[in-house]
């Protein structure tokens, strides 16, 4: 049918020139002329019954345009050739001047149904290219209508022309230039509108150089404008033209729109050069502003093209989701920010079981499809703030920040189960059952550096697959720092040594040793039971272990601490617990080595406990712990004689310490119980 209607319209076309040149009657020409220009609007209007469009508004806006443009051409070739009534501005003007906003509102809902999300490019492209337009549009069309000796009638009418078409135009170059599906009708209305800008902008001109004449090329260039709209209608792909582009077709700015918008960013300082030589200065002011407008509108797409490359420079083209380099970038800034807030963060990561055969079964695109829709199951169960990347072909890796351990158990099943509760369905109603194995890691237990979280959680993603995939398995290895750097295994080997090592960075005495002696003999002097007594002593050895997840530089430093070290060191606690708690049988153990910098009046820390909160173990190893500490040398105070730290004891007796466990440990002291600080012995 759009074919037929285009065949029948050229033929109108050919008529109405062979009339013009064979002299016809006026009636003849008109005739046809009013024909064709109705036969647009009829055609719109027959289109959208015959195609129904699931959103016709915006054609039926169009073809009541196309109704009312018909109309002032009728008013106005039946005034000027049949009647010879030629007064402006007459009936015909309201009505052409009329159809513009119609138009314009039409393509304007066309444009927010192909871009439902905005498209900032395709305005910025569509601004530069009107606002070209709209200079050189000022300098020969506008000004000089303004400026021309005529009634103000008139000039407002024919300055009202240029104005809206520029209007139409700006908008037309927004819908071309944006996103949206690009079916043939598409097209055709495009040149439906180019066409009219141009003829009209063609018109204007001829009237004011007096070159216009009734039959000229311009009434073709008209006709083939409307011919293009109603073939536009008819087609029967026309609803296509309000509807969305794919979500994941982006083909960036091509080379030709950077060439045009190139060429036509210079159009401006060309003119300015022009008029410079021809020695006409009046017109300087609005080229320099346009130049300027121009230059800002380059700058901003700039901005926003560098943004959109960014954009997907960090995003996995097949699932949407980040890539392993942007996780591999923000990992060591979450560590950092963990440092500063004394948080923590969890890594997993996720292999999903089997892969290999699905693609063997149902072939790789299908294999696609699965992990775009696993991606989109592990996108429905993580949070906004957690960073989910796909990091290998058929592995996804998710960092979650301010977790502990646990928290990392909860996370991994929830994905876990996500994935494997409802199997796959496939368009061809097929169903593939997938399942993935997680493993995890946390920071600062299972390492400190990027490489070494990785490491744990890969290590227990394969222990995860070892004992049969679908599970997840929480890295378990804490990986610790001894003074050469190099990395120990597990720390349950031997804690008896790692606490002999973190002696030994602190200073030359065997300080846990002898904290946790003394401790013991104070809880038995204060009547506490033998397995009181014996945590006392392991707690007091143990103690700070937590120091072997910071790095050993800070001990031997002999600068004074930065504000961030003293908080990574008031982590000790913290981190000897985690060590401690995954220990059978020590879980109270853990606890006391977590409480051992509490004070009584709550101002301690980890947790601010204040009074019977901190266990009594934690209070006894407090007192042997500063005791220790006062006596002996090290890199960042001399030791204090006995007075002195028992002065400082007394001092703190009841704020900082237990009173009662104060006098029990001076009374044992006093009579040569508790015995001196001994030297380390493997380094004296
Ligand atoms: P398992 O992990 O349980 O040990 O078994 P698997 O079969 O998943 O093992 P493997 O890691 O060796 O196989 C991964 C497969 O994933 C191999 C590769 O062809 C496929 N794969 C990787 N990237 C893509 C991709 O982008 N699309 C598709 N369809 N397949 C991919
Ligand atoms: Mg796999
Ligand atoms: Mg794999």
């Amino acid at each position: 049918m759009w074919i037929g209607y285009l065949i029948g319209g050229v033929a109108a076309v050919c008529a109405y020139y062979t009339s013009v040149l064979a002299d016809a009657p006026p009636v003849v020409r008109v005739t046809l002329y009013c024909l064709v220009s109705a036969s647009a609007a009829i055609a719109v209007l027959c289109g959208c019954l015959r195609n129904r469009p699931r959103s016709p508004l915006p054609w039926i806006l169009i073809g009541l345009s196309q109704v009312v443009y018909a109309v002032a051409d009728c008013y106005f070739y039946i005034a000027h050739f049949v009647l010879d009534i030629t007064t402006f501005p007459a009936l015909a003007d309201i009505f052409y001047l009329g159809h513009y906003p119609l138009v314009v509102t039409g393509l304007v809902v066309f444009i927010r149904r192909r871009s439902p999300g905005g498209d900032l490019p395709a305005l910025l492209d569509a601004a530069l290219l009107a606002v070209v337009t709209a200079t050189m549009s000022w300098l020969y069309l506008i000004a000089p209508q303004a400026q021309a000796d005529s009634p103000t009638l008139v000039k407002i009418v024919s300055v009202a022309y240029p104005v809206m078409d520029l209007m139409m135009f700006a908008v037309a170059l927004r819908l071309i230039l944006g996103s949206g599906s690009r079916p043939l009708p598409f097209f055709l209305l495009s040149a439906n509108l180019l066409l009219f800008f141009a003829a009209d902008s063609t018109y204007v001109l001829q009237q004011l150089n007096g070159t216009y004449g009734a039959g000229n090329f311009l009434d073709a260039i008209w006709l083939f404008g409307n011919l293009a709209l109603g073939a536009s209608a008819l087609h029967p792909t026309m609803g296509l033209v309000g509807t969305p582009r794919p979500p994941d077709y982006d083909p960036g700015p091509g080379g030709y729109r950077i060439v045009a918008l190139c060429a036509a960013s210079l159009i401006a300082p060309a003119i300015l050069l022009v008029q410079h030589f021809q020695g006409d200065h009046a017109d300087i002011p609005v080229i320099a502003i346009a130049c300027g407008v121009l230059f800002l509108l380059t700058i901003a797409r700039m901005a926003v093209l560098v943004a959109h490359q960014r954009q997907i420079a960090i995003t996995d083209a097949l699932t949407g989701l980040h890539t392993r380099r942007f996780l591999e970038t923000r990992l060591p800034a979450a560590m950092h920010e963990c440092d500063r807030s004394g948080g923590s963060l969890a890594l997993l990561i996720a292999d999903v079981d089997h892969f290999k055969s699905v693609n063997d079964r149902f072939g790789h695109p299908v294999g696609d499809r699965v992990l775009i829709e696993i991606a989109r199951r592990l996108r429905a169960v993580t949070r906004e703030n957690d960073l989910l990347a796909r990091y290998g072909g058929e592995e996804f890796a998710v960092l979650v920040r301010g977790t502990v351990g646990d928290d990392a158990a909860v996370i991994g099943e929830r994905l876990r189960r996500r994935v494997a509760e409802t199997p796959i369905a496939l368009p061809d109603g097929r169903h593939v059952d997938v399942t993935i194995s997680v493993g995890t890691s946390s920071y600062p237990l299972h390492g400190t550096t990027s490489a070494e979280l990785v490491t744990a959680a890969d290590r227990a993603l394969y222990a995860a697959k070892e004992q049969g995939r679908d599970q997840i398995v929480l890295g378990d290895d804490p990986v610790v720092a001894s003074t050469t750097g190099h990395r120990h295994a597990p720390v349950l080997l031997d804690l008896d040594a790692l606490a002999t090592e973190v002696d030994g960075w602190l200073s030359a005495h065997e300080h846990s040793s002898a904290v946790g002696a003394w401790a013991g003999l104070v809880a038995e002097h204060l009547g506490h039971s033998p397995a009181t007594v014996r945590r006392c002593e392991i707690a007091g050895r143990l103690h700070d272990i937590g120091k072997a997840m910071i790095s050993a530089d800070i001990w031997s430093s002999r600068e004074k601490l930065t504000d961030q070290e003293w908080r990574r060191i008031r982590r000790h606690p913290d981190y000897g617990w985690r060590m401690l708690r995954g220990v059978p049988g020590q879980e109270d153990v853990a606890v006391i080595v977590r409480q051992h910098h509490e004070r009584l009046d709550g101002r301690g820390y980890p947790d601010g406990l204040r009074g019977a909160e901190i266990r009594a173990e934690a209070r006894i190893v407090t007192v042997c712990d500063c005791w220790a500490a006062m006596l002996a040398e090290r890199v960042y105070h001399a030791p204090l004689t006995e007075e002195q730290a028992r002065a400082e004891l007394l001092a703190g007796r009841g704020t900082q310490y237990d009173p009662d466990v104060v006098d029990a440990f001076l009374t044992l002291w006093d009579n040569g119980i508790l015995g001196p600080l001994p030297r380390l012995r493997s380094r004296t």
